[in-house]
């Protein structure tokens, strides 16, 4: 395995000069283009990571995953449906034009940025700052990671940029769909996006769907039935509006964020982190997906 993950990054990287690293938040403008790795983690324990796997980036959307568990395990399902819809969409994931145009006005998925921002308000805590610390223990939890720490040059550079999102959830406070201060759950949001992880800690947290909710010390943290809503919707909605190709070309439950970072689940099998910053036009990890394709075809790995 070790070999094949070697091989297997050594032929991607060619990709990476296909791609850019994410500018519209200056300061990821300073990752490496170059940079590819990964970690497998599978169900019995075995560990194996190749390349820059132990490069810290910022988690980004990769979080909305864990905002979605922390909202399915804190609401009644319906309720969650009434604000945020379960459709995949074409268009890119800072999208404002749904949440007009459609009549329900709810963003159309928990793994875009409007539905991001919507499940955050969801999350139970009195305060803004309370969801944080949920959301935050919980990331620690699921990654197995207690040492997860804000980057603040990432948290300030998107706060002082983040317009698009600011325009996205005061349109949502406008329908109903959030009802809390704006930038009070923007700050959360931001916060969230700004954690920084390594390749392991996005596997470990991969590892944990793949495991349908059992962590490796045996503990549960999520129901089987979350982890079932999750990786559907990871499957059909985790790569924007690239999800289908990525189910195509890939075939499991996977969600990038435009760090460079991709959590992929193989259920009852493995976890895998991949890290790539250089991305393709639709904000994926241009080597991460090609790595991917590759280790899903020698290993057998889609769902379909
Ligand atoms: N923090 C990023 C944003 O809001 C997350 C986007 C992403 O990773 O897809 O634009």
């Amino acid at each position: 395995m070790r070999e094949l993950l070697h091989s297997l990054i050594e032929k991607n990287k060619y990709w990476t000069q296909y791609g850019n690293v994410a500018t519209y938040i200056p300061e990821l403008s300073n990752s490496n283009p170059d940079a590819l790795g990964i970690c497998t983690m599978d169900i019995d324990g075995k560990i194996y990571c190749e390349g820059d796997y132990n490069t810290k980036f910022t988690i980004q959307s990769i979080s909305k995953v864990a905002s979605f568990m922390c909202a399915l395990k804190d609401n009644d399902i319906n309720k969650l449906y009434s604000k945020i819809s379960c459709a995949p969409t074409s268009d890119g994931f800072n999208s404002i034009v749904n949440l007009e145009t459609k009549n329900s006005h709810k963003p159309l998925n928990p793994m875009i940025n409007s539905g991001a921002i919507a499940t955050i308000s969801m999350v139970y805590g009195l305060t803004a700052n309370d969801k944080f610390n949920r959301i935050h223990e919980f990331i620690k939890e699921v990654t197995g990671n207690n040492n997860l720490k804000i980057n603040y040059n990432v948290y300030q550079s998107e706060k002082n940029t983040g317009d698009r999102n600011r325009a996205l959830a005061y349109f949502m406070k406008s329908t109903g769909i959030i009802n809390e201060d704006v930038e009070d759950i923007l700050d959360v949001y931001f916060k969230l996006c700004s954690l920084e992880v390594t390749c392991k800690d996005i596997a470990h947290m991969s590892l944990v769907l793949a495991s349908d909710g059992i962590l490796p010390n045996k503990k549960r943290l999520l129901s089987k039935h979350i982890c079932k809503t999750v990786k559907a919707i990871m499957t059909t909605c985790g790569m924007y509006d690239g999800s289908g190709d990525f189910a195509v070309s890939v075939g499991i439950p996977a969600k990038s964020g435009v760090g460079g970072g991709i959590a992929a689940v193989v259920p009852k099998k493995m976890g895998i982190g991949v890290f790539g910053p250089a991305l393709d036009k639709k904000g994926n990890s241009i080597g991460g997906i090609k790595l991917l394709e590759d280790l899903s075809e020698r290993l057998d790995l889609s769902i379909f």
